[in-house]
């Protein structure tokens, strides 16, 4: 036997993973950077976990809380659950990845949505599971879609609401029609990370059922809004035997005491709240209409980016306009890994940043029609 053969080799499934490559912060040569490509808040954190974060140095000596008591009482208070049921984690990704660790073992599937967040595909191979992928319509998740790749062995259906990259949503009567049709065995995760965001009134986080039924789960973070992507919180809600499951899997002190203290002040700060939302809905609203006076498409976002689409044409595709922004410190997230190689998605950020993009956006467009006349 070779040496090679003898060494450990991962189970089935693992090197079939591309590991998740995160937006770029860079832009080479340019000293001023906007980075617009995670989907962080350009209104950062609250100041009050800020000074709570700063606090917790004089105390580094001690384990954090394993239960994340506290963390679980404010996130329960503020929504009015119950915190048993509540789950924190190393950001929501955690969540995502104990849950597929769970209820996924060789040979069963996951099913997600064409464009739906990358972590669901590398969770489910992680698990040694089958990534089944179901169609969407017009960039948004199709319910009958979802429902016809339901097989004996599907045990997790993730559905991101709104997703990300795409920034559509499924309104709440559709997400209770795919519970009402799934089989009782399979587990419905509702990622709902934007869901702060959302200002529709046929839109739900999918709190509602996650308190009712057996077999969903909600998922949150405190990554986005809240703008502590930093410390890695999320959090989420379920049936009380989904919850026993991931606590007897997730790491004993899988929060760090930083991120608990943080995640409190947070949680109580809701003006914060409410200014982050209030920037995020004039800007979307303005960005989703300058980007597309400019001929250039817009998917209806609902959450903190849009997602931008341009031509194919040579000189004017998305990784040329990727190019000429980077080239002005405009950081934008190029979206090939997930199916879209001709868009490029642009988190909401300050005036100054959605101005400037807007204004090198309709430089390039010029430039192009230039070079095609
Ligand atoms: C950003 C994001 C998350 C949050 O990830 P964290 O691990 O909590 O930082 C989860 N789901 C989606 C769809 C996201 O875009």
């Amino acid at each position: 036997m070779s040496a090679s053969s003898a060494r450990p080799a991962p189970r089935p499934g693992i090197l079939d993973i591309s590991a998740y490559v995160p937006g770029k912060s860079e832009a080479p040569g340019v000293t001023k950077v906007y980075k617009l490509s995670s989907n962080e808040t350009p209104l950062g954190p609250s100041p009050k976990a800020v000074a709570a974060y700063r606090a917790l140095a004089d105390h580094l000596e001690a384990y954090p809380d394993g239960g994340s008591s506290r963390l679980r009482q404010a996130i329960a208070q503020r929504y009015g659950l119950d915190p048993a049921r509540i789950v924190c984690g190393s950001g929501s990704d955690e969540i995502l990845s104990l849950l597929a660790s769970a209820y996924i073992a060789p040979g069963d599937e996951g099913i997600f949505t064409t464009h739906g967040f990358l972590v669901y595909r590398i969770n489910i191979l992680g698990a040694g599971g089958t990534p089944v992928v179901a169609e969407e319509k017009n960039f948004t998740a199709d319910v009958d879609a979802i429902l016809a790749k339901v097989t004996p062995r599907t045990k997790i259906v993730f559905l991101a609401n709104p997703n990300n990259p795409t920034g559509t949503y499924v309104p709440f009567e559709e997400v209770k029609r795919l519970h009402a049709a799934l089989p009782p065995h399979v587990l419905l995760v509702i990622d709902s990370a934007y869901a702060e965001y959302v200002t529709r009134n046929d839109y739900s986080a999918g709190l509602e059922l996650a308190a009712q039924y057996d077999n969903v789960v909600m998922t949150r973070t405190f990554s986005k809004i809240y703008g502590l992507a930093a410390l890695r919180i999320g959090w989420c809600y379920g049936p009380a035997h989904v919850c026993d499951a991931l606590n007897r899997i997730r790491g004993p002190f899988n929060v760090n005491a930083a991120a608990i203290e943080a995640g409190v002040a947070a949680m109580e700060d809701a003006a914060h709240v409410e200014k982050s939302i209030a920037h995020n809905t004039k800007w979307l609203a303005w960005l989703t209409q300058e980007i597309a006076k400019l001929g250039l498409e817009v998917v209806p976002s609902v959450g903190n980016f849009v997602l931008i689409r341009f031509p194919k044409t040579p000189g004017g595709t998305a990784a040329d306009a990727d190019g000429f922004l980077t080239g002005r410190g405009l950081v934008l997230r190029a979206v090939g890994a997930y199916g879209l190689p001709d868009c490029l998605r642009m988190t909401v950020g300050t005036e100054e940043a959605n101005r400037l993009v807007v204004n090198a956006l309709a430089e390039f467009v010029s430039m192009r029609e230039k070079q095609r006349a």
